[in-house]
């Protein structure tokens, strides 16, 4: 059976949410069609220990703030999955859980989008979709010759899962420092930690806020044609937080430059040295999980769609939310991705 809608919303995290709040203020009648079977998105699926690299007040999504978490300044992933349940549940917004989009295609003036469980006919289409669901491995010479273990980011839970063991972690971005330091703090495993460049660490005193001000400044300073400073890429690559800055400052965090090749019981580096492991985590980062838009061939050379702030250039009802910078100022953040939202929701409204 076919349903009709002035927006679906594909994806229900923290982008999905905000796009539903600015929806409903335009009062648009939407619906959010969500994979998980429950509130919030991947906050859901990240590794025990991870807490925000911002205080609460400085996480939250538009309309309501992110309450503190008692006992620590930066919450945990846990925490942030329980305000956006309540966040959900709070503004009532209209989330079918459970329900996978497989395609979004034209039909006549309207887009079509195909789930698991029926089609809905929209007049536009959010796509908030994130990016946790398409890890990214790089190319690595003897990916398949390595006989120990091999993961993501998206697969590490705890260090109890590596006690006793020789783990090589590889990423010189948030997921990999933190990990790394994840396992060093722990004591129980010998760790390697393995960059492609030296690790460049921000300033003990920046957090998510300062990220977003700056991103928001670069962007205000490329619309209105000045110089690219580079934004927040230009300040490093690791938010200091503190199981970082604790095991920096033990001198358990620092990196070897990236290897040449895996092994079968190891790596090896260019210089001919060779170390031993027995998992090797790769923190390697992600791509937009944008594989329901193919019907629309807006995918450009390297994968991306290209858009106008958050609309795609080539299909106007369709807009894209929350992936990254491409798709408006820290729009991968919780505190960056209602500005984009509201905009996102005033285009659609505006739509004939
Ligand atoms: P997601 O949370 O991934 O939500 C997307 C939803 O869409 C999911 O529920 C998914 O199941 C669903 N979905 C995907 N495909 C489909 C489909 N085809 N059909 C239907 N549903 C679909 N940000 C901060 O502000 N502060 C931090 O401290 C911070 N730390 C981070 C740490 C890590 C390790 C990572 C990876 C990111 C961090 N971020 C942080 C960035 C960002 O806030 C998160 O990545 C956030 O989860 C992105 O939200 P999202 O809604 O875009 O995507």
């Amino acid at each position: 059976m076919t349903q009709h809608a002035d927006v679906v919303v594909v994806g229900g995290g923290q982008a999905g949410l905000a796009a539903g709040y600015h929806l409903r203020r335009q009062s648009l009648d939407f619906v959010i069609l969500d994979a998980e079977a429950a509130p919030g998105g991947s906050w859901q699926h990240m590794w025990d220990s991870l807490h925000l690299f911002s205080p609460a007040e400085h996480s939250s999504l538009p309309g309501r703030l992110m309450p503190a978490q008692p006992g620590g300044t930066y919450p945990g992933a846990g925490h942030v999955v329980d305000y956006l349940a309540d966040y959900e549940k709070r503004y009532d917004l209209p989330v079918a859980h459970g329900t996978r989009v497989h395609a979004v295609r034209r039909d006549a003036d309207r887009l079509l989008v195909e789930a698991d469980s029926g089609s809905w006919r929209a007049r536009a289409v959010v796509s908030a979709t994130g990016t946790w669901s398409r890890p990214f491995l790089p190319a690595v010479p003897g990916l398949s010759v390595f006989t120990g273990r091999q993961l993501h980011t998206v697969n590490y839970r705890c260090p109890a899962d590596f006690a006793g063991q020789r783990v090589i972690v590889v990423g010189g971005g948030n997921s990999g420092a933190q990990i790394a330091a994840d396992l060093a703090l722990d004591g129980r495993v010998e760790v390697t930690w393995v960059t492609q460049r030296e690790p460049r660490f921000l300033a003990d005193d920046i957090d998510g806020r300062a990220l977003f001000d700056v991103a928001t400044a670069r962007r205000r300073a490329l619309d209105a044609g000045h110089t690219d400073t580079g934004g927040v890429a230009s300040l490093g690559d690791i938010v200091a937080v503190p199981p970082v800055r604790a095991a920096r400052g033990a001198g358990l965090l620092t990196a070897k430059p990236m290897f040449a090749q895996l092994t079968a019981a190891g790596v090896r580096w260019a210089d001919g040295s060779r170390s031993d492991a027995d998992a090797v985590i790769w923190c390697t980062g992600f791509r937009p999980a944008l594989s329901h838009l193919a019907p629309l061939n807006l995918r450009g050379p390297r994968g991306h769609i290209t858009t106008d702030g958050t609309r795609a250039l080539g299909e106007p009802r369709l807009h894209l939310l929350g992936y990254g910078d491409w798709t408006g100022p820290a729009s991968a953040t919780l505190i960056g991705v209602g500005r984009t939202a509201r905009d996102a929701a005033r285009a659609i409204a505006q739509l004939p």
